[in-house]
């Protein structure tokens, strides 16, 4: 029966017990007398050191014990005499479960780039990187059931598929299984959906948040994480075109309900990060260290991947309003060449990613929420301040970061939302249900949407999104 490395690592019953582990071999050290073979399983980021006498292993056993190989191994594990390890297991007997070609296999026993990973994903989650990544990505994802579950919120499972748009900005992925190359057409020449599956346009979700609150506005709390669809065209290293957002949606919660509801919730994701994967933290933290030393001195960050995850949790998040952040975008030093460092085209414009890192790494020195932006450049189901300029949204900006959660509270005025709705010309006939909660029981209501591969990204110390989520999808890229 198998045991798994991580157990045998951290529960002394085992020692001078004999024991099966089964995993894949990353190293093989040879001289006359004995191998040392690292084995890795998965489970942890250590291997296993397996002792193994050529005297006890017949000849052709012990030449496909190569690196890449899946073998079998039974044993004693001892106190090892060795530095590195605690214990390692003396081999008494050993079977190659899958061979690996040796001058073939494409993960070789040295640092690979990033980008050669990125095209062997199917090879790369053996890699001590890619496996710790993974495992932290699980943790956290497994922290945000614990999280809300903990609080009452229920898990709403939004659809996939859907018939609307909930942010309006056109990346949609259409679905369809009507042939292109005879798409049916109205008389007036628009491509004709009542012959297809749906009888009507569906597209992939863009955003379960339209659905969700219908939940909230009956269950209270409620939270959806699921994947998510949208057709960005640009190639960034914070965009992907499949991607998993968490999106809480909560009925009584005003603006600042929502605010605090966002911070505790990063903190808890990423101190249950720093409790329960300390060994791959501690491999990420070096990894980030070493990537940093190949970095230009002005780009090296100041503090550690540790030394960053300790300072979000333990300190408050700056707050203020998006009109303020302007103020100080604008107040922001000229660079030598007498040029304001991030220029701002004025009040009304989105951020981009460079002023909200400004803000976040230089100014603040911490993670910032804004709030109140203008309302032309956010979607149309935000609550409309008074001042009839503003609504009620709010992004949360993180280091090395931008974005990583955008939520607002929503307007829960029927003829307010209509109007607004009208003004941006977004179709109230696929949206009929969605303005029936505000007919009959509406209520102030909030929520945000948590990117999850950013998140992952953070703690991680990650710097592409294409090495955060097992099978990136971008722009000419659905390989694996
Ligand atoms: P951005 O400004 O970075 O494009 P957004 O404002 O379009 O993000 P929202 O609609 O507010 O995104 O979505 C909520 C959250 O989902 C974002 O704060 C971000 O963390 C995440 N997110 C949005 N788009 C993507 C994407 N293409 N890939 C990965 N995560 C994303
Ligand atoms: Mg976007
Ligand atoms: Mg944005
Ligand atoms: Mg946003």
């Amino acid at each position: 029966q198998r045991i798994k490395i991580k157990e045998l690592l951290n529960s002394p019953q085992y020692v001078e017990q004999m024991v099966t582990v089964k995993g894949w071999v990353r190293t093989r050290r040879s001289n006359k007398n004995v191998s040392f073979v690292a084995l890795n399983d998965g489970s942890v980021i250590h291997n296993l050191q397996l002792v193994v006498d050529p005297a006890h292993i017949s000849e052709a056993i012990l030449k496909d014990i190569t690196t890449g190989a899946c073998i079998s191994a039974t044993g004693t594990l001892v106190p090892s005499q060795g530095s590195g390890q605690s214990v390692e297991l003396q081999v008494q007997a050993l079977t190659i479960l899958g061979k690996a070609d040796a001058d073939k296999y494409p993960l070789q026993p040295k640092r690979h780039s990033l980008e050669f990973l990125r095209e062997i994903a199917h090879l790369r989650p053996r890699t001590n990187t890619f496996s710790a990544v993974f495992r932290v990505r699980h943790a956290l994802a497994f922290a945000v059931h614990k999280f809300f579950n903990d609080r009452g919120f229920f898990y709403i499972h939004t659809p996939i598929i859907t018939a609307s748009d909930a942010e309006g900005a056109g990346e949609m992925f259409r679905v369809s299984t009507l042939d292109p190359t005879r798409l049916p057409k109205t008389p007036e020449g628009a491509i004709d959906y009542a012959e297809d599956f749906f009888g009507r346009e569906t597209n992939l979700t863009v955003s379960g948040q339209l659905e969700g609150e219908l939940f909230a506005m009956a269950l209270s709390e409620i939270y959806t994480f699921g994947p998510t669809f949208r057709a960005e065209n640009s190639n960034t290293a914070r965009h992907l075109a499949e991607f998993w957002m968490i999106e809480p949606e909560m009925a009584f919660y005003d603006l600042t309900d929502n605010m605090n509801l966002a911070e505790d919730f990063l903190k808890y994701l990423i101190n249950y990060a720093l409790e329960h994967c300390a060994d791959d933290l501690d491999f990420l933290n070096k990894r980030a260290l070493e990537e940093d030393k190949n970095k230009k001195k002005e780009e090296q960050s100041e503090l550690s991947l540790l030394e960053r995850l300790h300072f979000v949790v333990d300190n408050p998040f700056e707050r203020l309003t998006y009109t303020q952040a302007i103020e100080i975008l604008r107040n922001s030093k000229p660079n030598k060449k007498g040029k304001f460092q991030f220029p701002i085209e004025g009040w009304g414009t989105d951020l981009q990613s460079e002023h909200e890192r400004y803000l976040v790494e230089k100014h603040f020195k911490k993670p910032v929420i804004l709030t109140d932006y203008p309302k032309e450049i956010k979607s149309f189901y935000m609550k409309q301040n008074d001042d009839g300029k503003t609504v009620g949204a709010m992004d949360v900006l993180f280091p090395g970061i931008g974005e990583i959660i955008g939520g607002s509270q929503r307007e829960e005025d029927y003829d307010k939302l209509v109007q607004r709705m009208r003004e941006m010309h977004v179709p109230e006939d696929t949206l009929w249900w969605y303005l029936e909660t505000r007919k009959f029981g509406t209520t102030p209501h909030s929520g945000f949407g948590l990117g999850f591969e950013r998140l992952v990204q953070f703690v991680t110390g990650m710097g592409n999104i294409r090495d955060v989520i097992p099978f990136p999808r971008t722009p000419k890229n659905a390989e694996f």
